[in-house]
């Protein structure tokens, strides 16, 4: 079968994880773009099948949890019915992640159209079928937000008809015209495939010592300082919001779907923009979405833990709670992880409290007030 040629794990739709709480599935949203409407969808479809949450991961995704084991045909049909699944071959190789403000506000161009063509040309070729799943597309819009963080292969945009093609990090790269920067990202993940496909345990590019140097015109790439976070609550008119825990809830859901009236977007921070919805924001917040960047919400966040989790040996989003409501620590990014795995974990500096390592740590911090 497409894709599963390797020991590759990553769920996906037609291919679910096992957890404690039931079958998981993922659903590529691609750049994490989407509407209201579509949310509302999917909400629904995680109502009638699992928890109802809905998750957002790092790579701007949905998961859906506490599906039956095996996952329903009628759970499938009705993901297809919603638009989240155009590929059976390729659902799980649509990892692509983008700016989230791109044509909102900032960035030097507006790159929604480069990653709408980006996924139909992955989806279009067979083989890239076989990438591996944890293989990541990044596409900035000039301001350094999503080229931050690991991926595979990026584009930064330098302007309108210029940018960066970038192969396994920020730093090394081919100066490419705008219109050619899409078969550039197909061609080089095929020459990846090439040079990967009889090693075991490569994923990533940067598994690949040297690879990237082999390619004709790769040179080192100075860009200017990146930016780092999402700024919460009234952006350019749109509304930006935090989702605590990272778990859209059926009433945050509904409330999302009634507030946008154009795009939502999935940040890989685990927050949603809604375009143009800025005077909705007391809506939003009435539901528990963060707009304000002084709340702790905005800093805390958690693997899924115990007990969907079998892995796991405490709750951390108990634990996560409890540090958000005690009001006793300082502003400061902090993760909590059931296991060493540190599922959903930020990129950059952060707190790492690690269950059972930290756990009297933590409940200290959560008591204390
Ligand atoms: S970090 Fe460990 S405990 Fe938490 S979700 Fe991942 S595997 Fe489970």
């Amino acid at each position: 079968m497409a894709g599963v040629t390797r020991a590759d794990r990553c769920p996906g739709v037609l291919r679910p994880h096992l957890a404690a709480d039931g079958a998981v599935v993922r659903v590529r949203v691609p750049g994490g773009q989407t509407t209201g409407s579509a949310l509302g969808r999917l909400s629904r479809i995680a109502q009638q099948f699992g928890t109802g949450d809905l998750q957002l991961t790092s790579r701007s995704s949905l998961q859906i949890r506490g599906l039956p084991d095996p996952v329903r045909m009628g759970f499938v049909h009705a993901v297809q019915r919603a638009g989240f699944l155009p590929s059976d071959t390729h659902e799980r190789v649509r990892n692509i992640v983008g700016s989230p403000l791109t044509g909102i506000t900032g960035g030097a161009t507006d790159i929604r159209p480069l990653i709408a063509s980006l996924d139909a040309g992955l989806c279009a070729e067979p083989r890239l079928a076989s990438l591996p799943t944890r293989f990541l597309f990044a596409v900035d819009d000039g301001r350094g937000d999503v080229t931050a963080a690991p991926f595979d292969l990026g584009y930064r945009a330098v302007d309108h008809d210029y940018g960066w093609v970038l192969l396994g990090g920020a730093e090394q790269g081919l100066l490419v015209p705008a219109g050619d920067a899409v078969p550039t990202l197909l061609e080089l993940a095929h020459r990846f495939l090439t040079a990967s496909q009889k090693l075991d345990h490569v994923w990533h590019i940067r598994d690949l010592a040297h690879w990237a140097t082999t390619i004709p015109g790769v040179r080192a790439v100075l860009l200017p300082p990146r930016v780092t976070a999402n700024p919460l609550g009234a952006v350019a008119g749109a509304a930006s919001v935090q989702v605590p825990l990272a778990l859209l809830t059926p009433a945050q859901a509904a409330t999302v779907e009634a507030c946008a009236s154009g795009s939502v977007v999935i940040t890989p921070s685990r927050g949603l923009v809604l375009s143009g919805a800025a005077r909705r924001l007391p809506q939003l917040a009435a539901v528990g979405l963060v707009h304000n960047p002084a709340s702790p919400w905005s800093v805390i966040s958690a693997c899924v833990g115990a007990p969907s989790c079998a892995s796991s040996l405490i709750n951390t989003r108990a634990y996560a709670t409890a540090l958000a409501q005690s009001g006793s620590s300082p502003l400061r990014r902090t993760h909590i992880s059931g296991c060493e795995r540190r599922c959903g974990a930020p990129t950059g500096a952060y707190r790492d409290l690690v269950a059972p390592r930290d756990t009297e740590l933590l409940a200290l911090l959560s008591e204390t007030p």
